[in-house]
């Protein structure tokens, strides 16, 4: 071919191409960065984007929507596919409670769990649901009171101490509903939510872990996937249809409002959206926010976990009933760890501190340029330095005692008894809300799950690695107990062994002796646990109520700071997720993560066949790959592909907590369900971009085709209106 020739094609090819795309994408927007609040869904052209059915139908605050079939469940989301109160979620979300479930003989978490009708479904005990009921903003009443606090350190307790009042008048208005306030934009809007809680959650089916977690930790994070991470649950209420907790007798609830299933799933570039509970993201902090999880927060975590799980794993080779009970515990540290390490590289990636800086740099110009900015906003930047100095001096210290006060089961157990006596002292509205008494059966059974994890060399080597670095580096010596360990050369080791073995905490029942003890009785106990929690305490309070007069001076500083951006760039923002209800939406889409690739946005069994040749964690079950050999894909199969579709990706804006969520089509059909999100964009939780921001999903095809051919579980398909054939 000449050169113009070939030059005229190459056009023409683009040319046709660019149409293509046109054609595509026609009658669809580009989904924006954003985790809709209910008060926001009602503001958004989600017909121009792609959705069939009326917004109202999403969420009618009048009446009822697809919201109302939306759970929050022990932190991820679920949502009712039946109207037997059947949820469907992921498996990871069910993971700690089919591990309790399970001995080394009846191994569920190995085999998979089906219960043969409601009457052997198994309690999930501690697991409950929360149903979204309302919402109101309290915004004014909170900052009132915030405002009229006599100084800064005084601030976070103000705004506490009146949410609590909101919450308890809430409740005392109705005593079968939770609320809780939560605050959307820091020291700008906070929102009431009203929530019902059901209490009594049982195991229906989950699948075999090498369906559930294939791919194991290898794959966590990564696209392609080829994960079925889906179980069901079913939800429980008294007889009366109020919650109670678990009791024989109670009667499957039965939802507002529960998801059409559709069978036939997706194609890519189809129109989806998510609702659900994300957890944290942090997009509106400032550049010191983001250089000290870089600095500080995410190394020094993704290494004590890594750590952790390699020793956790030595410790369980040769026991199967200490692997068993450990494997929860190391997968969700493997999960921490790994987000963190793919956070880490995104931010050096993109070097979003140094993005960040320059953006504020741009911000000092916009004030400057300015009269009455310049008069508002003169000392902002300097102000929130000045606080950050304070905490980047504090180094790892915030991240190291949190750890070693709360991811050890003994200091768990120690603390749990401190807190309990020290908080029953006080009248009950000034108690925090866990010790409320409607939430102290919830401390309870966190407690004795506490117990049923406890084992002491386990704790023995957390508490050593830990306690051996808060003496190791200079700037944990702010508290005076660890410089003085430093200085008096304490064995750590031998003072470990002190504390597990002369402590007289050693059961639940023990726990519950001692806890009705005032906190005096307790010290003069001369217990070596409960002494050296005592000093720690005790010690750490000056450098709490620091923290507070901090966190009071950036309520107030990131107000301001958001105020001015808004002004700058002259547009809204959507609040941070912070685990209330949101909507988000995009499309079935691939994307091109590094240099030379391109990704698909489907996965399908042949590609879980493919995997299983490696073995381990993507070695398959018999019944999968017979079924596989025979072709029985049953009507599950995607003619386009002559395959099951397993895995699916699209540019929507999730993240933790949106595990579980419902992946919903443009009729409002649920076709999968959301459990992760791609390596590079876990750093979506600082910042989103439609380059790297990628979810992932399990396919329904796959969920029902697993379901109906592995369990053997036809009866929930039928639950689900979903015909066999
Ligand atoms: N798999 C994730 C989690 O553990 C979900 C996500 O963060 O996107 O929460």
């Amino acid at each position: 071919m000449k050169k113009n020739q070939s030059y005229t094609m190459q056009k023409l090819i683009s040319s046709v191409l660019i149409l293509l795309i046109a054609f595509v994408f026609a009658g669809s927007t580009p989904p924006e960065e954003g985790m809709y609040p209910l008060s926001e869904i009602s503001k958004l052209d989600l017909k121009k984007a792609g959705l069939k059915i009326d917004i109202n139908q999403i969420y009618n605050p009048n009446g009822i929507g697809l919201i109302d079939a939306l759970v929050n469940i022990g932190g991820c989301t679920g949502s009712f596919v039946s109207d037997e109160g059947l949820i469907i979620t992921n498996h990871h979300c069910v993971f700690d409670y089919v591990s309790r479930a399970s001995s080394v003989e009846n191994n569920y978490l190995e085999n998979g769990f089906l219960a043969e009708d409601k009457s052997k479904e198994i309690p999930a005990v501690g697991l409950t649901c929360k149903i979204t009921e309302s919402y109101e903003d309290v915004s004014d009443i909170i900052l009132n009171a915030a405002n009229e606090a006599k100084d800064v350190s005084e601030r976070t307790k103000a705004i506490q101490k009146k949410s609590r009042e909101l919450i308890e008048e809430a409740e005392k208005k109705n005593p079968e509903i939770k609320a809780e306030v939560s605050e959307m934009f820091i020291g700008k809007t906070y929102i009431l939510f009203k929530y019902k809680i059901i209490k009594d959650v049982r195991l229906v089916y989950a699948p075999p872990r090498s369906i559930g977690e294939f791919g194991g930790e290898e794959d966590n994070w990564i696209w392609p996937r080829h994960t079925g991470d889906f179980s069901f649950i079913r939800a429980y209420v008294g007889k009366d249809g109020s919650p109670a907790e678990y009791s024989k007798e109670n009667v499957p609830f039965t939802p507002k409002k529960f998801l059409k299933v559709n069978p036939n799933g997706v194609e890519e570039n189809d129109f989806v959206f998510i609702l659900g509970y994300p957890g944290r993201t942090f997009r509106h902090q400032p550049s010191q926010f983001i250089e000290y999880q870089e600095k500080f927060l995410l190394p020094y975590t993704a290494e004590l976990y890594t750590w952790m799980m390699s020793e956790f794993e030595k410790l369980g080779s040769n026991d199967k009933a200490l692997e068993l009970k450990l494997s929860s515990r190391i997968k969700s540290l493997a999960n921490t760890q790994k987000n963190y390490l793919g956070k880490s590289k995104g931010l050096r990636r993109l070097s979003l501190v140094d993005k960040k800086k320059n953006e504020e740099l741009e911000l000092k110009k916009f004030i400057l340029a300015d009269k009455n900015l310049s008069s508002k906003y003169s000392t902002l930047f300097d102000d929130i330095a000045s606080v950050y100095n304070e905490i980047f001096e504090l180094g790892k210290f915030q991240i190291l005692y949190p750890q070693l006060m709360n991811n050890n089961m003994l200091m768990r157990i120690g603390n749990g008894l401190l807190d309990y006596s020290e908080e029953m002292q006080k009248p009950t509205s000034e108690r925090k809300t866990q010790f409320n008494e409607k939430n102290l059966p919830a401390f309870e059974s966190r407690m004795t799950m506490t117990f049923q994890d406890y084992n002491p060399v386990v704790e023995k080597l957390t508490l050593t690695r830990m306690l051996g670095d808060a003496v190791k580096y200079d700037e944990m010596s702010v508290l005076t107990y660890f410089a003085e360990l430093k200085s008096n050369g304490v064995n750590i080791d031998n003072f470990v062994d002190e504390l597990i073995n002369k402590t007289v905490l050693r059961t639940k029942e023990d726990f519950d002796k001692y806890k009705t003890m005032s906190p005096t009785e307790l010290e003069n106990l001369n217990d070596p646990l409960i002494s050296f929690l005592i000093e720690l305490r005790n010690g750490y309070k000056p450098i709490s109520k620091k923290n507070d007069e901090r966190t009071g001076k950036l309520n107030i500083l990131l107000a301001q700071y958001l105020d001015l951006k808004k002004e700058w760039q002259n547009k809204t923002f959507v609040p941070d997720a912070n685990s209330t209800l949101r909507l988000t939406y995009g499309n079935i889409r691939g994307y091109s993560p590094v240099d030379a690739t391109y990704y698909k946005p489907i996965t399908t069994l042949s590609g879980v066949i493919e995997k299983s040749y490696l073995g381990g964690d993507y070695a398959v079950p018999k019944k999968l790959r017979e079924l596989y050999d025979k072709k029985d894909f049953g009507r599950f199969k995607n003619k386009k592909l002559n395959d099951v579709p397993v895995s699916i990706l699209y540019n929507t804006d999730t993240s933790g907590g949106n595990s579980g969520s419902p992946i919903m089509n443009a009729n409002g059909e649920i076709i999968g369900v959301n459990f992760d999100r791609a390596f590079e964009a876990t750093i979506n939780d600082f910042a989103w971009s439609e380059d790297y921001s990628r979810s992932i999903g399990v396919d329904i095809r796959y969920v029902l085709w697993v379901t109906q051919k592995i369990g053997g579980a036809d009866y929930l398909l039928k639950e689900m209106g979903v015909s066999l054939d």
